[in-house]
């Protein structure tokens, strides 16, 4: 097979090339990517002490079985030593004035060990070996990940390069793989026809701005104006819109919309869940007011309608709301993963006159192959597409896992947000903080007209424990469930013995006792859509007090009057699943107030995420945590099933900087030669990726 450019010394520098080649002698990234692992090591399988030779360059799979510092006898200073095993030899490593590795090499834990073998006395030694601790706090995500797998790979080293860090240089010629997959797909959307949707004076959008009840922030005016154009052009826009939970990101979407129904076209806005499709269709029906009344009494000239397709809706309903949709009434269509998929009769179908611009909500929960779905609505060319996700996630991550799309981020919230508090409530060792939970909410309530939340990992009323998952309505592939049961991360919860709170007596319990006399309303996903729609419409307009969900109000959820939320099991939740559901309280004027009820002890790693959890409204640093402890695939949901092996084979957080290198190389390339003539070997390293990632999943477009 022909050879993959020579590049090795761009990639990792000229001194770790040189070192690839001239004790490997590796040159090319296609050399590294055919140097195969030797052997593979299974997790738990160490290496036998036995077999290693004096004078050889090895890498031990081995359990540290004690690490003692000592004076030594001849010199000044220190000698910590390591003792590992693989249950019966023992190999010593030495480390001279090293003292802090007792802290680090913790007996019980295991380790890659590389180094020259040598003797003395009787036993054999690494000086100074190279180490890789795996499984421990602060290893590697990528041998975190490789664990997963039970299999770490091992290959032919040499004395300058351990093996590990060989498979890194592999892992991140994949990544340049995968980015040069990503750059190519970006330019074949670049390629593509696209309606120019130019700004009209006069228009739709210029009223809205003016009606608008707040000044945007810089952040939302700088998106702005980057879409503004984008939608000029006359090739699909592609952007990821990313921002912190209450940034602001829909007012940017509505506002992308309007330019579009100016100029004649339709947009539609795809949102997760029933309970976001409904919520943003009343607060964009209400935020645009006569803007939104065509054909009504009282409606604006320039006026447009917006509809509202969902899966529960009613035969009739649907008809004539998908009859707006075809003839082009409705200006603005939102709806669930129901505008993706014709109902069997003929004329249940849905058909756009015009559609100009695909938002997608939540994009954390689709598949692409969803977001292509309805891309392939439009008539003849290509719709423009704004994607949002409320799930900040690190630059690196994001370059890779929605690579074809280019990224916009909101850091800041609006002005006038006092910030969210948010307390760990250690339940079982402090009961009377629980009781003080409850009197705080009824204060939040009475005293200062707010409105809270109660959120519970199960909905309960249900004998069987492990069956009560509340099926959230998430088209992204497999039913997510609510119970948060699946989330709980290793090791962390060690209250798993008693089941955890339940809305169903959870609301029973407060309404007849600690929050007797307020408003209380339940919600949760086994509820149909018009009774959860209900429950919403009344805690939005402040008929409720209290609303003791589960996890369907994680997402979106807009209620500015919400001002407390009490999470209990909250360490039943992930780290960015609780920065996005503290992130329904303080969103509007008033500071917002967030109580993590959990039972687990203090210094217990669930109780160690907690308060990091309350220390940080940082959703980016929170996220960064969150990947490095359950690794990115976790993170990112099923949704993204498909780039999970790739993503399980790149260490994003710690090879920021090579992967923002690799994307523009990758550009680079793929505008330079584009069909890949040239490099024969990086488009069969492509078509293989492609095989293994589930060809049909990238190449939809
Ligand atoms: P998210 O980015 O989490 O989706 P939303 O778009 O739902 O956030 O916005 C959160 C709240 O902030 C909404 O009530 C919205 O009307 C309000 N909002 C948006 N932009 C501004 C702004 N510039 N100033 C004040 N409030 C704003
Ligand atoms: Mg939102």
């Amino acid at each position: 097979m022909a050879r993959l450019d020579e590049r090795l010394d761009r990639v990792f520098g000229s001194k770790t090339a040189k070192v690839l080649a001239g004790a490997l002698d590796l040159r090319t990234a296609g050399d590294l990517l055919h140097h195969y692992p030797r052997r593979y090591e299974k997790h738990g399988e160490l290496t036998d002490m036995a077999s290693l030779r004096d004078g050889e360059q090895v890498t031990v799979l081995a359990k540290i079985a004690s690490c003692t510092t000592r004076r030594m006898q001849r010199k000044r200073g220190w000698v910590t030593e390591v003792r590992v095993t693989d249950g019966h030899g023992v190999l010593s490593l030495l480390f001279f004035q090293q003292r802090y590795l007792e802290a680090k090499l913790r007996p019980g834990l295991q380790g890659l060990f590389a180094g020259e073998v040598s003797t003395y006395g009787n036993r054999r030694q690494l000086v100074h070996p190279d180490y890789e601790l795996i499984g421990a706090a602060g290893a590697g995500v990528e041998l975190a990940a490789e664990y997963d797998d039970n299999l770490i790979p091992v290959y032919p080293a040499s004395a300058k390069l351990p093996s590990w860090k060989i498979a890194k240089a592999i892992r991140t010629v994949l990544a340049f793989v995968l980015q040069t997959v990503l750059a190519q797909r970006r330019r074949a959307q670049d390629a593509l026809p696209a309606t120019p949707r130019i700004p009209r004076g006069g228009g739709l959008l210029e009223a809205f701005d003016a009606r608008l009840p707040f000044t945007l922030t810089a952040g939302q005016r700088e998106a702005g104006t980057d879409i503004t154009t984008a939608l000029c052009r006359d090739h699909p826009m592609h952007r990821l819109l990313q921002g912190e939970v209450g940034s602001g990101k829909t007012v940017i979407a509505v506002r992308a919309m309007l330019q579009v129904v100016d100029d004649g076209g339709q947009a539609a806005l795809l949102a997760p869940t029933e309970v976001l499709a409904q919520q943003h269709y009343r607060s964009i029906v209400e935020l645009l007011g006569p803007l939104a009344q065509a054909g009504q009494l009282g409606g604006a000239e320039q006026a447009t309608r917006v509809a509202l397709v969902t899966g529960s809706q009613g035969a009739r309903v649907r008809k004539e709301t998908l009859r707006d949709v075809r003839f082009g009434d409705a200006g603005i269509v939102i709806g669930t993963h129901a505008l993706l998929y014709d109902r069997a009769k003929d004329d249940e179908r849905v058909e756009f006159f015009d559609l100009g611009l695909v938002v997608v909500d939540e994009q954390h929960r689709f598949g692409v192959e969803q977001r292509d779905a309805l891309r392939g609505k439009a008539r003849d060319s290509r719709p423009h597409l704004l994607v949002m996700t409320a799930t900040p996630i690190p630059r690196t991550v994001a370059m890779t896992v929605f690579g074809d799309l280019d990224i916009l981020t909101l850091t800041e919230l609006p002005a006038g947000r006092a910030p969210i508090q948010t307390h760990v409530v250690p339940a079982a060792e402090k009961p009377h903080y629980l009781a003080r939970t409850w009197a705080r909410l009824r204060e939040e309530v009475e005293k200062s007209g707010g409105q809270a939340y109660v959120v519970c990992p199960r909905i309960g009323g249900d004998t069987s424990e492990t069956n009560n998952g509340d099926i959230t309505e998430d088209p992204g592939g497999s039913p997510r469930t609510d119970t948060g049961a699946d989330l709980a991360e290793p090791g962390g919860s060690d209250a798993a013995a008693r089941p955890s709170h339940a809305v169903l007596d959870m609301a029973a319990e407060l309404s007849s006792g600690p929050l007797a006399g307020l408003r209380l309303r339940i919600m949760h996903g086994r509820m149909a859509a018009d009774e959860k729609d209900a429950v919403m419409r009344e805690f939005a307009d402040g008929s409720v007090d209290v609303l003791v969900a589960t996890t369907v109000v994680e997402v979106g959820v807009d209620v500015p009057n919400a001002t407390a939320m009490v999470i209990m099991d909250a360490d039943r939740f992930g780290v960015s699943q609780l920065h996005q559901l503290r992130g329904r309280v303080g969103r509007g004027a008033k500071p917002g107030l967030c109580l993590l009820v959990t039972d687990a002890p203090e210094g217990s790693k669930a109780r160690e995420r907690l308060d990091l959890v309350a220390a940080t409204l940082d959703g980016f640093e929170l996220s960064r945590i969150d990947l490095e402890q359950r690794g990115e695939g976790n993170v990112l949901g099923v949704a993204q099933a498909g780039r999970k092996k790739s993503l399980r084979l790149l260490t994003l957080l710690k090879d920021g900087k090579l992967i923002g290198d690799a994307r523009q190389e990758a550009t680079a390339l793929v505008a330079a030669d584009p069909g890949l003539a040239g490099h024969p070997a990086l488009a069969a390293a492509i078509t293989a990726l492609l095989d293994e990632e589930q060809a049909e999943f990238l190449e939809k477009a």
